[in-house]
């Protein structure tokens, strides 16, 4: 087993840290008991309740096992479980923390130097998306934040706790941020930051951050880019012939934050977002001076520029040990792996393309799909669609082959499928997603869509 010659890195690993452990005589390690055996056994047995991640059977939701080079050195990081809050918490993950955060900042343009950018790791993209949308109110009070309706939900409820009106912008016909309706909403001159998102959420579509951008300064406007998922899309951007739009990616470095997550692309266990500034005197905004800090020395320290305190240093270890076993390059390295999703939604787009049970919402622009059951030359109602996404989605997943259901307008439906007989008796459209994240998928689509395409006859004939 592959496991096992992980864990036997493993232990050469924990063998390394207990030789510099042995330096401090009188080893406080606790003994296995039966106890603690028997509560990891009833752990595996319920751990047994979760859907097969790590096989490309699953193509659902944005869920993966991290590389098993990131799970060993967070193993190994963890048994010392530094906090980096403060260089005194542990000197050498805050270094290693530095070392990855410049990483990040030249793959989405920034200027890579310790002075260049202004960033660190957060425990997702949630609160790295806080941080920027809070520097945002700081710099332009009393002004707004928009964001395209496809956004990730998690921007309006943070205008919500940041006391920010948050204003939705329609989106295109497909699901991008649409210009026209932001420049209607900047012409109001109450907006005061605009969020792009090279990679929504739901259908991986790309917002044009090249437009947003002038269209945002013209304005006198901030812009956020919410990369989270889409960041290290900026590789295949990079790629001889490019995957993706390289406009998108390559006006990034022009934003005043971006938000990027090593935990959805970066092969990285939960827990570990990014935020980044272009303007490193954006620093400023973090300034406390609490009396029960331990900053030992006058070199900055990470709690002095991140709104959360305590952060696990392990967190840091895992993905610089993965970025310097898997660099991010566009040919090798990361940049591999995420060619070969992106090929496989490519192929199995143009399959679904053609086939006669199954329209195709979209042309993929990351490694997302949306898709829905409606058969050629028939007439079909909304909700019918909806029900056949619905059971599908559950006969499929009985079979062992895993799929996500979103919701959709309708309009941006009846926009994408103009020829389509389909009576539109509800507002939204239950359609199949699947995100085709890791480069098995690549080989594994077509029996994936061959498993559809028999499930759907036999419900389509059903009626
Ligand atoms: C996942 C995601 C978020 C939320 O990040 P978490 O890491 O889940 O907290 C925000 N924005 C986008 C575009 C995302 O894909």
């Amino acid at each position: 087993m592959k496991r096992t010659q992980w864990l036997e890195a493993l232990r050469e690993a924990v063998a390394g840290l207990e030789a510099w452990e042995e330096r401090w005589p009188g080893d406080a390690a606790p003994e296995v008991d039966d106890e603690a055996r028997r509560a990891l056994e009833a752990l595996v047995t319920r751990l047994g309740g979760n859907y097969p991640f790590f096989h490309p059977r699953y193509a659902g939701q944005m869920l993966k096992p991290p590389h098993p080079v990131a799970w060993a050195a967070y193993s190994v990081t963890a048994l010392i479980n530094p906090n980096n809050h403060a260089l005194d918490g542990g000197p050498p993950t805050a270094e290693l923390e530095r070392e990855v955060v410049a990483k990040l900042a030249a793959l989405l343009g920034y200027d890579p130097g310790l002075e260049g950018h202004l960033g660190h790791l957060t425990s997702g993209g949630t609160v790295a998306n806080l941080e920027a949308l809070w520097v945002a109110r700081e710099q332009h009070p009393g002004r707004a934040i928009a964001f395209s309706a496809q956004a990730h939900y998690t921007h309006g409820r943070m205008c919500g706790v940041l006391g920010v009106e948050g204003v939705p912008v329609a989106a295109d016909d497909r699901g991008r941020m649409d210009l026209d309706a932001l420049e209607d909403a900047l012409r109001s001159g109450r907006i005061g930051t605009v969020v792009a998102t090279p990679g929504t959420t739901a259908l991986g579509a790309l917002d044009p951050v090249q437009a947003i951008l002038p269209l945002a300064r013209r304005y006198g406007a901030r812009v956020h880019v919410d990369a989270a998922y889409g960041g290290f899309f900026a590789l295949l951007a990079r790629r001889d012939p490019p995957l993706v739009d390289p406009a998108v990616f390559g006006a990034i470095g022009e934003a005043d934050s971006a938000v990027i997550d090593p935990h959805k692309h970066g092969l990285q266990p939960y827990g570990c977002g990014c935020v980044l500034f272009r303007d490193p005197s954006m620093a400023a905004h973090y300034v406390h001076d609490s009396p029960y800090t331990y900053y030992s020395s006058a070199e900055r320290h990470l709690g002095e520029i991140s709104l959360e305190c305590s952060r696990a240093g392990a967190a840091a270890a895992a993905l610089w040990v993965t970025l310097e076993a898997i660099p991010l390059i566009p040919h090798g390295g990361l940049g591999e792996r995420l060619a070969a999703g992106r090929r496989a939604a490519l192929g199995w787009a143009e399959c679904i393309g053609e086939s006669a049970r199954f329209r195709l919402v979209m042309p993929p622009e990351t490694d997302i799909l949306a898709f829905a059951p409606v058969p050629a030359g028939r007439r079909v109602r909304a909700s019918q669609i909806s029900a056949w996404s619905q059971r599908l989605f559950e006969r499929a997943m009985s079979e062992e082959v895993y799929l996500a259901v979103a919701g959709l307008d309708r309009a941006l439906l009846q926009a994408r499928w103009p020829d389509a007989e389909i009576v539109w008796d509800v507002e939204r459209v239950s359609v199949l997603r699947s995100v085709v994240m890791k480069p098995e998928h690549e080989g594994w689509w077509p029996r994936l869509h061959a498993a559809l395409e028999r499930l759907s006859e036999e419900l389509i004939a059903r009626g």
